[in-house]
């Protein structure tokens, strides 16, 4: 699991020594440019070796609008090798405000941050231990999220 996709991804894995091989699944929060730019050098990198059957499928979750976008960009600058992976290996799934989606052991719970500049998603991971992990993107923080973020 990634949780953003920022200018700088693919070499923030490097220096984390995080393997591109390893991911599986992406989510991307908003349309702005750093939080996009990185997703078109994972999936040049990963794409290519999932053509080759040398890593596993991604998934990736975003809004409607930012998926569009994201294919889009994609159709100029990636090679068909990769573009063929769409909605095939490479998955978009399209955020549903606070629609569940299951990720083997782990819960990721998809908000609306009510971003009143560019709608935004941040999400909630719950792991198997009831432990879990919260992103709520770059959006100053809301007080109505609280109900959302405490329920558990
Ligand atoms: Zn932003």
């Amino acid at each position: 699991m990634t949780l953003e996709a920022v200018t700088k991804s693919y070499l923030n894995l490097k220096k984390a020594n995080i393997n591109i091989n390893e991911i599986r699944h992406l989510f991307i929060t908003h349309k702005h440019i750093d939080h996009i730019l990185g997703i078109f050098w994972v999936l040049r990198v990963l794409g290519s070796k999932i053509a080759k059957n040398k890593a596993n499928n991604l998934t990736i979750y975003a809004s409607k609008n930012v998926i569009k976008i994201i294919k889009n960009i994609s159709s100029i600058f990636l090679k068909n090798k990769v573009l063929n992976l769409f909605d095939n290996k490479i998955i978009f799934i399209p955020i549903n405000n606070e629609k569940e989606i299951n990720l083997g052991n782990w819960k990721l719970k998809p908000f609306n941050l009510q971003s009143e500049k560019e709608e935004q998603f941040g999400f909630r991971i719950e792991f198997k231990d009831k432990k879990s992990f919260v992103c709520l993107g770059d959006e100053p923080y809301k007080k109505t999220l609280n109900k959302l973020l405490f329920m558990f």
